[in-house]
């Protein structure tokens, strides 16, 4: 199935950056497909001025074919280890496992002998329109990649999100986001994803700002606006839920704002927030969430600090356990918010809770791993 997977590949040399832009791994969102025909069709005019290789992955090719998000699994929550080494039975296979493995089997193919930086690009849209957003885990590459991308960056949703395919390949060491360019059938979307795939290229300088001019395209790089995932509004599958009022997608919210009825309980804000992804379709896991802009101040303040020789210094050792670079067990009664505050700017995130016991943080600041080693 593998070779249906490529859709478009550009291959300059192995010391060059490799970029994998992945579009439908959610089947239905069909404009990064046309957004990347568009984009490689440019490029292969310009081949010569490329140095990076470049490739359009097709996720889920069953999905896209039926138009549908996915069919048996959600294909962006299944991407562990465990699903991608799993043996399957001929009869009655999950069929996006099978297709996670030859994605898999692909990457690797391509990535194994290059010697240049890796990025892991997931394009998709979105039921209800809203202005393009990038979301991603929270780590040190990934904020300085996106920071000159002009987007509104979204971190922290590794907290939230389990088996994303963003989360694999940031985990491993690597650039690596989603990025979300509008409603599903809307026009500006297709044209949402292709600047977005442009400001990569030339943010990787796999093509000079000059090529871009070459191409008409007034693309340029500009700040990003960041915004931190403070909580989430979790549902259960029998619930009765629906958002009150219709709120934007980032809309500010006022504390002690009727927000929503939740088994007919009124739901208010407990604070100021910004809105995001508020549900207003029948099916879904999450009601909304609350986000809060990350400051400039602060966006530096985690960047001197990530990169500090004293960062291991500022770990608190009381009911603490360092069990490797990017993993601490604090042991209850805790620490002080303080110490977690800092904590937050070092990029350790609360992932488990243990029997009310202990807690397990861990953070995304990585060094990449070769491709001999994604399994381990
Ligand atoms: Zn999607």
């Amino acid at each position: 199935m593998s070779h249906s997977h490529l859709i478009h590949a550009i291959e300059t040399r192995p010391a060059h950056p490799s970029i994998f832009f992945f579009c439908c791994t959610h089947g239905n969102e069909v404009a990064g497909h046309q957004a990347l025909d568009q984009l490689f069709e440019h490029l292969y005019d310009m081949k010569e001025h490329i140095n990076a290789n470049l490739y359009a992955v097709l996720g889920n090719l069953k999905a896209y074919q039926e138009r549908t998000r996915y069919l048996d699994k959600d294909l962006n929550r299944i991407w562990t280890r465990e699903n991608l080494l799993i043996e399957q039975a001929d009869n009655d296979p999950v069929h996006e496992i099978s297709e996670l493995q030859s994605i898999y089997q692909l990457i690797t193919d391509k990535a194994r002998d290059k010697r240049g930086e890796l990025y892991f690009i997931d394009l998709h849209t979105t039921s209800s329109s809203s202005k393009p957003f990038i979301v991603m885990n929270d780590s040190l590459k990934n904020i300085q990649f996106t920071a000159s991308l002009g987007m509104s960056v979204v971190i922290g949703v590794e907290r939230f999100i389990k088996g994303s395919m963003l989360d694999f390949f940031n985990s491993r060491g690597y650039v690596s986001f989603a990025f979300e360019g509008g409603r599903h059938d809307d026009r500006d979307a297709v044209y949402a994803i292709e600047d977005l795939c442009l400001k990569v290229l030339i943010k990787t300088q796999a093509i000079s700002k000059k090529s871009t001019e070459r191409m008409n395209n007034t693309t340029s790089l500009n700040p990003s606006k960041f915004y931190e995932i403070r909580y989430r509004h979790k549902l259960e599958a029998q619930d009765e839920f629906h958002m009150i009022n219709v709120y934007r997608n980032f809309q500010p919210i006022r504390k002690g704002e009727k927000l929503a009825l939740h088994n007919q309980q009124i739901i208010k804000s407990p604070a100021d927030y910004t809105i995001f992804m508020p549900l207003y379709q029948d099916q879904g896991e999450d009601g909304f969430f609350f986000i809060k802009p990350i400051t400039y101040f602060r966006l530096k303040i985690i960047s001197i600090l990530r990169k500090s020789s004293l960062q291991e210094r500022l770990i608190p050792r009381t009911n603490v356990v360092q069990s490797d670079r990017n993993t601490l067990i604090i042991y209850n009664p805790g620490i002080k918010r303080y110490q977690l505050k800092l904590l937050h700017l070092l990029g350790f995130r609360k992932r488990k809770n243990i029997n009310g016991k202990k807690s397990i943080y861990k953070r995304n600041e990585r060094y990449p791993q070769p491709v001999e080693d994604w399994m381990s």
